[in-house]
């Protein structure tokens, strides 16, 4: 057993950070860990925390180790936001926090796992801290893409890719480690395109294989333009109904707790101006987070919407790579006869400007309306 073995399809990850982990020589302390949604950047991250506090290097069943991976060691700080970006106040405290000694282990170390939501103010509060760690410190920052993170912060770390796990690998982790069933699994690690988190959800949760394949099928059923309008909603919708009244429980739960702390009267008509001030700040926090979930969810929707155009363009190719929705092959199939292959690109081309738009802020029904017009089905 060791602190690596959930980490799938990543040898060559594997190999570089444990062996930075055991030896000096190998040793950096600003790194930049990248990969695809999905693929294990905040378990790489967590694991390598582990090793590099482990005795033995990340035996995976010391204190050492397990705390660093279920996010109690006390000196691992691992941030992950919610938000739409990291704001500079959260990086100050950051750097304040990585001058600190580490209390128990060998390393502090500082996980931040979006650095690609850092503003350009709080990466240059990084700037410092990033280029000349206290000895006994180390970053650990995570991205989707290099691309993704402020040039200043990238050139200062080093670059480890994490790369999208094989489908086989990834069925295999949710057998082993979740129990899930040999068919189920595959299912899972292929409809979710080996996004490891999204995997296991759809093979443990019936209400989210239900919702996935309401989404697919959407492509074969969009003719005319209320149709399209009606996909569109439906679309929208998906969010809302995913986070469901949690969201507003869990707000509702964070200001009473906030007003708590402030010592002011929830049943108060009017507050004093320090406490309307913060709860203001809360508000605009938990819409940012609310924004935030909502484009996230409507992003992944799109993606299992485009793996169907795409099947239909393997099928149409007769390319024989393996489908993503192999359990609605026949959908698939009706949907190559359909459409032509350039026709079958211009879905997937409106597809891929309706994530482009959505996450540049254009209102999210206006967006999925323009896309949905042009996934027609030709009349022939
Ligand atoms: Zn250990």
């Amino acid at each position: 057993m060791s602190v690596w073995d959930d980490l799938v399809g990543q040898s060559q990850t594997v190999a570089t950070l444990s062996r930075a982990s055991s030896d000096p020589d190998a040793m950096t302390h600003s790194w930049l860990l990248t990969g695809p949604p999905g693929s294990g950047r905040s378990t790489a991250a967590r694991a390598f925390a582990a090793a590099l506090n482990c005795p033995r290097h990340g035996c995976g069943t010391c204190r050492e180790c397990t705390t660093a991976l279920d996010g109690t060691h006390a000196d691992v700080t691992v941030v992950a936001t919610e938000g739409l970006s990291i704001r500079v106040e959260d990086a100050r405290e950051l750097v304040v926090e990585a001058a600190h000694r580490p209390s128990v282990g060998q390393y502090r170390v500082i996980i931040v796992e979006d650095a690609d939501r850092l503003t350009e103010r709080a990466a240059d509060a990084l700037l410092k801290a990033l280029e000349e760690p206290s000895a006994r410190t180390v970053w650990i920052l995570c991205a989707p893409s290099q691309e993704d993170v402020i040039i200043t912060i990238r050139s200062r770390c080093r670059h480890v890719r994490l790369r999208t796990p094989p489908t086989k690998a990834v069925a295999e982790l949710l057998i082993r480690r979740d129990g899930v069933d040999p068919a189920m699994a595959m299912y899972a690690a292929r409809a979710a395109q080996s996004h490891i988190g999204l995997a296991r959800r759809l093979a443990r949760d019936e209400g989210a294989r239900r919702r996935r394949r309401e989404v697919v099928l959407m492509s074969g059923r969009i003719r005319t333009v209320p149709d399209a309008v009606g996909a569109a909603a439906d679309l929208a919708s998906i969010a809302t109904e995913e986070s469901g009244s949690s969201a507003a429980e869990r707000d509702a739960a964070e200001r009473s707790r906030l007003l708590e702390t402030l010592g002011a009267d929830p049943a108060a008509r009017t507050q004093p101006p320090h406490v309307r001030s913060q709860v203001a700040a809360l508000e605009k926090d938990q819409k940012a987070r609310a924004t935030r979930f909502a484009r996230d969810i409507t992003d992944r929707a799109l993606v299992d919407l485009l793996s169907m155009y795409r099947d239909a363009l393997v099928v149409r190719l007769g390319s024989g790579v393996d489908l993503v929705n192999e359990d609605a092959r026949a959908e698939v199939d009706a949907l190559a006869r359909g459409m032509s292959a350039d026709e079958l690109l211009a879905a997937m081309t409106a597809i891929g400007q309706a994530r482009t738009r959505i996450e540049a802020n254009v209102p999210l029904l206006l967006a999925l309306e323009a896309m949905a017009l042009s996934l027609r089905l030709p009349r022939r």
